[in-house]
């Protein structure tokens, strides 16, 4: 038995904290002041196998066969309750984790227990499947269909939204009656380790069902998405570690969705409301430091408003508060980790030496507390091939390029890789409508950005993704159709007939 102290953590197998087979530890940073606060086992083959092995002992015990939709809802419903009544010291953990706003991690948590709620009330939508009139001619037949869980669900979650990614598996994983095996960022593993102990210690959650191994990616990752007893990988992060892991996953015929990164264009046309469109650029790409999978990164402005647009946008820029992320009047707060914020200054230098210009930013703000601070960056004079522009900085860094008339604003939001989101500034409806139909993205935003909601399906076209979260879509994720034909006729008897 392991144990579970403030700081030392050990992984969540089958119910109870247990101990790693390996001595290597991961230390867990807080970004805003450099301190290491916690550490986590870093997780090897064997603990994975361990938690895949405990996933399927309990997915196939009469604890969990006792779980049918109403109890699996009112599950649901109780983890919901406990992320409410935990919610600060959730939020707090997260904020020291990658430094996102405690404001905002303190909003996120809400979003959990709405997430948890919402896929508990399909609860019952997963028992239900539906008869099929077969062909009278062939035999007298019943046929119906049934919804079946796939079995272990191995998930994978990434560093910026850490609890929020997670319960988008979870949630839906639960409601459709698997168990879960879950390998958090090792940027930060707490959250999720303490989440699993509130479930265990306040919910009937049966031991086994959800279990949580903390470790690299490269060691532990590689070795969930690639066991042959994961019958469903479910993953959020880069597009080219989802390549890896639907290969790999995709070696053993498990079903497999990615949520891979974005390069996201927001685009401003002459009649949209100026104030509204300057801050949904802002919320694109400045809140979070930048780090969303949905960030506008590519600020498309048309050439007719494109100078006043930038004057205006670059005071706005001018007064964010970078700082502290437990204090309230901080605007944005840090990098979630030095490395993260390395690359992004390697990426304005790269914009600098491709031509672009920095308009704003472009360092690390003066007196920074530590090394994961970068002032807000605004790039001109970026053309759509440069590499600033192709490539998911992961940062607080947009950049700005004109375009001429509708038609070049949509070939260049499409001329990209990506197909995450995109935002459409206009006051035309006629012209709204041709944009949402005409960007290539798994969600477009008119005249707002970065709004999601449980029962809305959110997934990528492209090297975005495959699959979708929340919504049905994101139900459907984690069941599959049982075909079920009865004979009512009472009599078999040509050996040789068959339809196939
Ligand atoms: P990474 O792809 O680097 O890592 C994501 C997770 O995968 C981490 O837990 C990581 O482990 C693990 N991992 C790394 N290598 C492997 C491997 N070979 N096999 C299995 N697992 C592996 O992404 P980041 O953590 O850097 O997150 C940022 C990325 O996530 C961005 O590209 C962003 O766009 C994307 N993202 C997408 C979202 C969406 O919904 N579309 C939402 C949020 C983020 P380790 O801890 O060791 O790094």
């Amino acid at each position: 038995m392991g144990n579970c102290t403030m700081d030392e953590y050990s992984m969540h197998i089958g119910g109870e904290f247990t101990d790693s087979t390996g001595d290597d530890r991961i230390p867990v940073r807080n970004p805003y002041n450099g301190e290491e606060w916690a550490s986590v086992p870093s997780g090897t083959e064997e603990d994975i196998d361990r938690a895949v092995r405990a996933a399927n002992a309990a997915f196939e015990s009469d604890a969990w066969a006792e779980f049918t939709q109403s109890r699996r809802r009112e599950l649901l419903y109780d983890i919901a309750d406990v992320v409410e009544a935990n919610l600060e010291e959730l939020a707090r953990l997260e904020t020291k984790q990658n430094g996102r706003l405690f404001t905002e991690t303190q909003g996120q948590m809400g979003h959990v227990a709405e997430y948890f709620r919402y896929f508990g009330r399909l609860c019952e939508a997963v028992g239900s499947g539906r008869t099929n009139p077969v062909d009278g001619t062939k035999a007298d037949l019943f046929n119906f269909t049934k919804k079946e869980p796939y079995g272990v669900v191995g998930a994978i979650t990434p560093w910026n939204v850490p609890i929020l990614l997670s319960a988008w598996k979870l949630a839906p994983a639960l409601a459709a009656g698997n168990a879960f095996v879950h390998k958090p960022s090792e940027q930060t593993p707490v959250s999720a380790l303490r989440l699993a102990e509130l479930i265990y210690e306040e919910t009937e959650m049966p031991d086994g069902i959800y279990n949580v191994v903390p470790g690299d990616g490269e060691v532990a990752g590689a070795t969930l998405t690639s066991h042959s007893g994961v019958d469903k990988v479910a993953f959020t992060g880069s597009t080219a570690v989802g390549r890896e892991v639907a290969a790999s996953a995709g070696r053993n015929l498990s079903a497999v969705s990615v949520e891979l990164g974005g390069k996201n264009p927001n685009v401003i046309f002459p009649s949209a409301n100026i104030e509204n469109a300057i801050n949904g650029v802002m919320r694109g790409i400045f809140a979070s430091t930048g780090q969303v999978c949905m960030a506008g990164s590519r600020v498309l402005v048309h050439e007719a408003i494109h100078d006043e647009f930038l004057d205006r946008l670059l005071d706005n820029v001018s007064a964010i508060e970078v700082g502290d992320p437990m204090d309230p009047e901080t605007d944005i707060g840090p990098m979630a980790f030095r490395d993260q914020c390395e690359t992004v200054k390697e990426y304005i230098g790269l914009g600098e030496e491709e031509g672009a210009t920095i308009a704003y930013g472009g360092d690390s703000p003066e007196g920074a507390p530590s090394e994961c601070f970068i002032e807000p960056t605004v790039l001109t004079n970026v053309d759509n091939d440069m590499q600033v522009a192709q490539e998911e900085i992961f940062g607080p860094v947009a950049s700005v390029i004109p375009f001429e008339d509708e038609a070049e604003a949509v070939a260049l939001a499409n001329d990209i890789d990506y197909g995450l989101a995109a935002g459409v500034w206009t006051e035309d409806m006629r012209q709204a409508h041709r944009l949402a139909d005409d960007i290539r993205a798994g969600t477009v935003w008119i005249n707002q950005y970065r709004i999601i909601a449980p029962n809305v399906p959110f997934g990528g076209f492209k090297d975005s993704g495959i699959g979708r979260e929340s919504g049905l879509e994101g139900l459907k994720e984690y069941y599959q159709t049982k075909s079920v034909y009865m004979d009512l006729s009472g009599e078999v008897t040509d050996p040789f007939a068959g339809e196939y």
